[in-house]
């Protein structure tokens, strides 16, 4: 387990008191996906749990009525199970704790800790004061503790409309800290929520809220991300002014910023909504749901999530950092198969009509235990069209007009003449094999530089393959916005080819939805969980066999 600076804080507290308890939390807000951003936290919160034998919860911040519902809910548990999280009974919603919160509430206005104000949103903006100048009292913090919560007890009663008045903390409207010139605690919001229905006309912020959910589920470390650190003294002062159970204590890091994405559910949402992608779960997107549809696996996040560590300095992480996570699961556990993505066919001139026979290939060529699979083999193959070459350059040791290569697992064929079509373009190889080098190599020892990987013709499935690039060309889109310009200009127009008639090892027709392979010189490859038919798998690249070059 990797030492960061969360766990030697953990424990040196811990060597001073060996009973002290680790308790976490993970807090979505159930107003969008998870995001691979997210996944940091998942691992980093459920992780500590596991390795010092706490706990950790589920706790949807759902203090938003208007832009959260239960299918987030739903979608957010699901790829939080997915990821390897284990909240076990501990489930919670912000909302379950609304009666709890409003009493805390009360509690603040009876030690004249907090007042209703009558400020429009505008005035109280304008009474903030900015971070050179202090604010000014609200003409309402005076207001005495009766009339205080005589009115707290209307606006929950819903005599008021949106806006007419808000609770506030009395703290400090002097604070060089604008998160302590007396922050709101409610606001009335007469929207139905997805849980508490019209129960409430009134609902808590989140810096209310949050503090009192992790002291009423006794959580002990909050961590959250560095943005909240400003937030740290608000949090701290809740938690001082009422009668909590407990202190937990809030913990900052730096959140995850990975390169040619997008990270906030905002700007994710603005790809959606305006179709730039197919979806949240479009193979493209860092949600969790689009790098499921990719292929990238759990394992392969939660050992990503571990290389980058858990620091206080923000930086962007390198793409290939998350894919090379994925290779490396994949190499390990993929099947292999052939397919080619740009067929070109190629007839085997000495090969009787009508015959065929079947090559043994390994499942996986450094794992025995995984079995081996049998390859048919006919007169007419197909290769991919990249590996011919009329007037070969100079390095190209692939086919060629004259030259000998081997079929991988079946034998060397011979190219004898390229045919073109109509339209000029090689239509098809005739090639010559030889008999005496079945299985893939000769008895005399001759050697050939080049290996392709092929197909049958007669056998094979024709299906459809999604090849992705990076969604952005530039490695930081939402830097764009900090200079004013539309991030989506920066979207690159080549982030998915589809390939509609390639030609795949038959096997690969009963491939489960969400199945991994290797296809062989090309990449890992999943087999899409939601498009594709019976027998005719869709096929999504996650990844190629090697880094690509960068900055393409
Ligand atoms: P976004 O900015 O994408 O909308 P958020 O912070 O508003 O994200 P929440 O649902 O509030 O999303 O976040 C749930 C938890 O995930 C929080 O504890 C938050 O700090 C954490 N989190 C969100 N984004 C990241 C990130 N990029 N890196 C690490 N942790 C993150
Ligand atoms: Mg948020």
């Amino acid at each position: 387990m990797p030492a960061h600076f969360i766990r030697k804080i953990i424990d040196q507290e811990r060597a001073r008191d060996a009973g002290c308890a680790v308790v976490t939390r993970f807090p979505p807000e159930p107003n969008g996906h998870l995001h691979i951003g997210h996944a940091k936290s998942v691992c980093l919160n459920f992780g500590l749990a596991r390795d010092y034998g706490g706990a950790c919860s589920m706790r949807f911040d759902d203090t938003n009525p208007c832009r959260e519902n239960a299918e987030f809910v739903a979608s957010i548990k699901d790829d939080v199970r997915w990821l390897g999280g284990d909240w076990g009974e501990r489930l919670f919603f912000a909302s379950d704790y609304f009666e709890r919160l409003y009493e805390f509430a009360v509690e603040l206005i009876k030690n004249g800790d907090a007042y209703v104000c009558s400020l429009s949103s505008d005035e109280i903006r304008a009474y903030r004061g900015t971070l050179t100048e202090p604010g000014r009292d609200s003409p309402w913090r005076r207001r005495d503790v009766d009339e205080n919560l005589r009115l707290f007890a209307a606006m929950r009663a819903g005599k008021f409309s949106d806006g007419a008045h808000v609770l506030r903390a009395k703290i400090d409207m002097a604070s060089p800290n604008i998160n302590m010139r007396d922050p709101t605690l409610y606001r009335i919001r007469r929207a139905r929520h997805h849980a508490t229905g019209d129960a409430w006309p009134i609902y808590p912020l989140y810096d209310f809220t949050h503090c009192l959910c992790d002291a009423l589920e006794g959580v002990t470390h909050s961590l959250c991300t560095l943005e909240f650190e400003d937030h740290r003294p608000l949090y701290d002062w809740v938690l001082a002014h009422v009668s909590a159970p407990c202190r937990p204590r809030q913990i900052e890091f730096a959140r995850l910023s990975l390169e040619y994405t997008v990270m906030s559910k905002r700007l994710l949402a603005r790809l959606v909504d305006g179709g730039h992608v197919a979806g949240w779960d479009d193979p493209r997107m860092p949600t969790i749901k689009g790098l499921r549809r990719r292929g990238f696996t759990a394992r392969a996040i939660n050992e990503f999530c571990s290389r980058i560590g858990v620091t206080r300095s923000d930086n962007l992480i390198e793409l290939s950092l998350l894919e090379n996570c994925v290779r490396e699961d994949l190499d390990a556990t993929a099947p292999r198969r052939m397919a080619v993505l740009n067929p070109l066919r190629v007839v085997i001139e000495n090969y009787p009509e009508g015959q065929s026979e079947e090559f043994d290939a390994p499942e996986h060529p450094a794992k025995p235990g995984m079995g081996a699979r049998k390859i048919p083999f006919c007169r007419e193959v197909y290769i991919e069209r990249e590996d011919f070459m009329e007037r070969p350059a100079k390095k190209f040791h692939r086919l060629a007009p004259g030259r000998e290569v081997r079929l991988r697992y079946a034998c060397y064929i011979t190219c004898r003449e390229a045919v073109r079509g109509g339209d000029g373009e090689v239509a098809e190889l005739r090639c010559t094999y030889d008999p005496q080098s079945r299985g893939g190599g000769t008895k005399d020892g001759r050697k050939v530089k080049g290996t392709l990987h092929w197909v049958s013709a007669r056998h094979a499935v024709r299906t459809e393959v999604r090849l992705y690039e990076k969604l952005f060309l530039q490695p930081n889109p939402a830097a764009e916005i900090g200079a004013g310009r539309d991030f989506t200009a920066e979207l690159n127009p080549d982030s998915l080819r589809v390939l509609k008639n390639c030609a795949l090892e038959p096997s690969l027709a009963n491939a489960k939805p969400g199945g991994h392979f290797q296809f062989e010189r090309l990449g890992y490859f999943c087999a899409d969980p939601v498009d594709g038919a019976a027998g005719r798998p869709v096929f999504n690249r996650t990844v190629t066999l090697r880094e690509t070059r960068k900055n393409k």
